[in-house]
């Protein structure tokens, strides 16, 4: 690994196989595969056999810190090592977003020696899909005007219009404006805004539908606003469920790549986790059970946000059954969660750790509340002490749960085999799993379940209007739907300061979303953003095209 210093080096040291010899492993018929250049394909997935489903395995992991967990880098690691041991393996992983990758975040295509590839195709614009989602999304924008404009025979109250535009780029200037200046020929003047690609609608649709008729009605029941006397218009009542679901004929079909080994991995849709359920879709996870014995995937942020919706939104609305979870840990992230500033993260600190491990224990009960068997992978940096990785180890066993050290990011595959016996093992038992509550409970004693069972708060609390449109909501046939909830994703808490596994804290719900379409209510309880901003010095700055054309500066 001498003189390879970047993510993308690794990347681009590896000789990748045709893509059709990918497919050929991975058991797909090649008349369901369709490429899109040498190294990535789109799955027609009417050409895949049917077959008993294989075991689902979620990678989770604890709250994120700025030093960085490794969820994505681990799942790729522990496909790796299933495949390595002789268990037919996919990978499941979401697309990245434009936002992040020129922003602060960097690209989301794993790291060291576990990786998927081509990662700069995966990083900028894929095959496309999140601009076909983009453009979905703003053919319902201009519709909307559009009816408007042509004399608003549905009535819809201009101040009402919850539809927003869309676009895959951090751009503060973009989250709030006023529309449809200049004169009449132009339209109604309004306030509106633009939220990232990832929060729209659309994005969970896509991810959450079960194939193009279940899309197609679901795009259809997205509200787009309100009369002046509150009944809700649809995307249906607007005509414009069809020609949307029309852009979208790629999108839906699942995207296969390879691990640097090799493996298959399938990376398809890519909602928020926050304002929505943070993993990558449903029709990819299912042809991923068809066609293998495990499937690995990812759910976003740390288990109290990623894993209670991978739980209580994913599994539930497509009836799928995890059979283990992977809560992935660092010695640096804990030592964090202990108290420690970013800067002083160098050097052995065992009593860091064992102040901060108080976030893993929580986060090993809450999955286990699901009925799911639970391992822990400690994701090994450079700098880890042994002492530190027993701290951890001995307090994952006081809860009967295994941790095991990984270094999957230094040596791919062959350093995450330990941990790949272990899930292999777990997998076995028969599964317990249920989510944390039944349909028929109201909404708001929803957003209390997951406030206090998986957050830890004394209570829940919203203001008397907020309590009359849940109402409102019920009384109109949604109140069967699951609860989607916004917050930070730093703490247990609405606090992003409160580190390690606090209590007693109050969740205030500030705002509460209706998406009919995707089939969730969002809770919104502190500050999130739907439309992030450029850091001071952004990615962007050192990303660039040399002389042979090849991208150098993505991470
Ligand atoms: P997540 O999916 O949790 O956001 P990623 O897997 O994308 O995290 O990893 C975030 C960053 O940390 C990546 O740039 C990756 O290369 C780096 N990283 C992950 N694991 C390690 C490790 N063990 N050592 C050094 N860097 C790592
Ligand atoms: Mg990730």
């Amino acid at each position: 690994v001498t003189g390879l210093s970047s993510d993308l080096d690794i990347a681009r040291s590896v000789t990748p196989l045709p893509i059709m010899d990918v497919a050929a492993r991975a058991g797909i018929p090649p008349e369901a595969v369709e490429p899109y250049g040498r190294g990535k394909a789109k799955l027609d997935l009417s050409a895949i056999p049917d077959a008993p489903d294989g075991k689902l395995i979620l990678v989770t992991a604890v709250n994120p810190t700025p030093a960085g967990e490794g969820k994505t880098t681990t799942s790729v690691g522990l496909a790796d090592a299933l495949n390595r041991i002789g268990k037919r393996t996919m990978l499941c992983l979401r697309e990245p977003s434009l936002g992040p990758c020129f922003g602060i975040k960097g690209g989301a295509t794993g790291g060291g020696h576990a990786q998927v590839i081509p990662m700069e195709d995966i990083n900028l614009h894929f095959t496309g899909d999140f601009h076909a989602i983009t453009a979905a999304h703003n053919l319902l924008a201009a519709m909307v005007d559009n009816h408007i404009h042509w004399g608003n025979a549905l009535g819809l109250d201009v101040r009402r219009i919850v539809w927003r535009r869309a676009l895959d780029m951090n751009d503060r200037a973009l989250r709030g404006i006023v529309q449809s200046l200049g004169g009449v020929t132009n339209g109604f003047p309004r306030e509106s805004g633009f939220d990232i690609t990832v929060a729209s609608e659309v994005m969970a649709i896509l991810c959450l539908a079960s194939d193009v008729e279940d899309l197609e009605a679901r795009l259809a029941r997205i509200v787009v606003g309100y009369t002046r006397d509150r009944r809700p218009v649809t995307a249906r009542d607007l005509k414009a469920d069809g020609a949307m679901a029309a852009l979208l004929k790629d999108a839906i079909k699942p995207n296969l790549v390879q691990t640097l080994e090799g493996n298959p991995a399938l990376i398809h849709g890519g909602p928020f986790a926050n304002i929505a359920h943070g993993c990558n879709s449903v029709i990819a996870t299912r042809a991923g059970l068809k066609l293998a014995d495990y499937v690995v995937t990812e759910a976003g942020f740390g288990a109290d946000l990623g894993a209670e919706k991978f739980f209580d939104i994913k599994c539930r609305q497509a009836g799928l059954t995890p059979a283990a979870a992977v809560i992935v840990a660092t010695v640096r992230a804990l030592k964090m969660n202990g108290g420690v500033a970013k800067a002083d993260l160098a050097g052995e600190n065992v009593a860091a750790v064992k102040r901060g491990v108080v976030n893993l224990v929580r986060h090993i009960e809450n999955v286990r509340q699901f009925g799911v068997p639970v391992v822990v992978a400690v994701n090994h940096f450079a700098g880890d002490s042994d002492a530190e990785f027993v701290v951890i180890a001995e307090a994952a066993e006081a809860h009967g749960v295994r941790a095991i050290s990984c270094r999957h990011w230094a040596e791919g595959g062959a350093g995450a085999e330990e941990l790949a016996h272990a899930i292999a093992e777990l997998a076995e038992a028969p599964s317990q799993f249920a989510p944390l509550y039944d349909d028929d409970l109201s909404l708001f004693a929803k957003i209390e379940a997951v406030a206090t069972r998986i957050y830890r708060a004394e209570r829940a609390v919203a203001e008397p209007h907020i309590h009359a449109q849940l109402a409102r909501w019920e009384a109109a046939g949604h109140g069967a739907l699951p609860v989607c909830i916004a917050k930070t994703p730093y703490s247990f808490s609405t606090d992003p300061a409160v580190l390690g596994a606090p209590t007693g804290h109050v969740v205030d719900v500030r705002e509460v979303r209706l998406a009919a379409g995707a089939g969730f209510v969002v809770a919104i309880c502190g500050e999130v953003q739907t439309m992030p901003g450029l850091p001071r010095v952004p990615a962007a700055e050192h990303i660039r095209l040399d002389a042979d054309g090849l991208v150098q500066g993505l991470s």
